[in-house]
């Protein structure tokens, strides 16, 4: 059995578009048909080469998706054959099988725990997680990376409570996630931080109660919302001057300043150490400190209850043929968080 898929050979290059051969299920591994998988800022970092020397090339990638288990392999109790699951890079029980190994005609490819950009994955028990109800499987597809991230970072991470004041830095899907939770918890105040108009009424449409572009007037601009300092700020941008603002604009004796993003491979973080003196904390988060088998329920829940419209998170769905345009999009801006819809491979 074959898949198609997007390979990652070189660093600074296309991904190859490969045919891979499915190997034979391990212990606690899982064959799912990839339904959908998102795009995002991780896998753009790893194909640009700006995650650091990668020992795993040539090898496959993606991580978080939604789609169908196909086969179980031995021992593996959690899923079973026709089941709808979520793929999460978030490791949660099961069986940890590490990476699959693909035949690529004469070439090897390696794979993590888990992959979504193709059809057909090998995947670890312990990243797969069943589909919660009332999630579409487009949407369900973010409750791999950036869902989690934004609602883990809010409710377990900075456990904002009732009428609390947030900012946000960077509205691309986990920005935008948090944004949506910090409205879930009640947040009083909640800022969200983007040069992009669009990306700006996308975070008013999910729940920001102000929308504000960065640039010399923004620390005024905060000032004037939150006169004494944001109880809790998140960082969802990658940039290190975001991570610096969202310390400054925290309230000194307990405010929180929580760094999502990804930096480039090498970039360092400069603060003032005196905000540290103030009292103020910086905090780093493993994707929202998620338990998946606990959390990723609980989010969806909260997506209901709240009658939450994901629809400004979902960006343009993309054969996998067209991934390589995909990456350029989310790299441009030109798409907030682009899908893969891997039924179109
Ligand atoms: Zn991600």
């Amino acid at each position: 059995m074959r898949t198609p898929a997007a390979v990652l050979v070189e660093p600074g290059k296309p991904l190859a578009l490969a045919e891979l051969e499915i190997p034979a299920l391990k212990p606690g591994q899982v064959l799912v048909e990839v339904a959908f998988s998102g795009v995002c800022r991780t896998q753009l970092l790893e194909t640009r080469g700006e995650k650091g020397p990668d020992a795993h090339l040539p090898h496959a990638l993606g991580h978080e998706g939604s789609g169908t288990v196909r086969e179980a392999g031995p021992g593996v109790s959690k899923v079973k054959p026709g089941q709808d699951v979520v793929l999460t890079w978030m490791k949660g029980s099961g069986a940890e099988a590490g990476g699959a190994v693909y035949r690529w005609g004469s070439r090897t490819v390696n794979a993590g725990a888990m992959t979504t950009f193709q059809r057909l994955a090998v995947v670890s028990e312990s990243r797969l997680v069943a589909l919660p109800p009332g999630l579409p499987a487009a949407a369900a597809s973010l409750m791999g990376c950036a869902l989690p991230t934004g609602f883990g970072m809010i409710f377990n991470v900075l456990r904002l409570a009732p009428g609390q004041s947030v900012a946000v830095f960077g509205a691309g899907g986990v920005g935008l996630c948090a944004a949506a939770a910090a409205r879930c918890a009640g947040a009083g105040v909640t800022v969200v931080v983007d040069p992009r108009a669009d990306r700006r009424a996308a975070a008013l449409a999910l729940g920001a109660t102000r929308a504000l572009a960065p640039g010399p007037g923004l620390a005024d601009e905060l000032r004037a919302l939150a006169p004494e300092g944001f109880d809790a700020a998140v960082e969802a941008s990658g940039r290190t001057e975001a991570m610096a603002a969202a310390l400054a604009c925290v309230r000194p004796r307990g405010g929180s300043a929580v760094v999502a993003g990804n930096a480039r491979f090498g970039e360092m973080l400069a603060v003032d150490p005196r905000e540290l003196n103030a009292g103020k904390r910086l905090l780093g988060t493993w994707g929202g400190d998620n338990e998946p088998d606990r959390d990723f329920p609980r989010w969806a829940g909260l997506i209901a209850e709240h009658g939450l419209d994901l629809a400004p998170l979902l960006g343009a769905a993309y054969p996998l043929a067209r991934v390589n345009e995909a990456l350029a999009d989310l790299e441009s801006g030109r798409v907030l968080r682009p899908l893969l819809d891997l039924s179109l491979a």
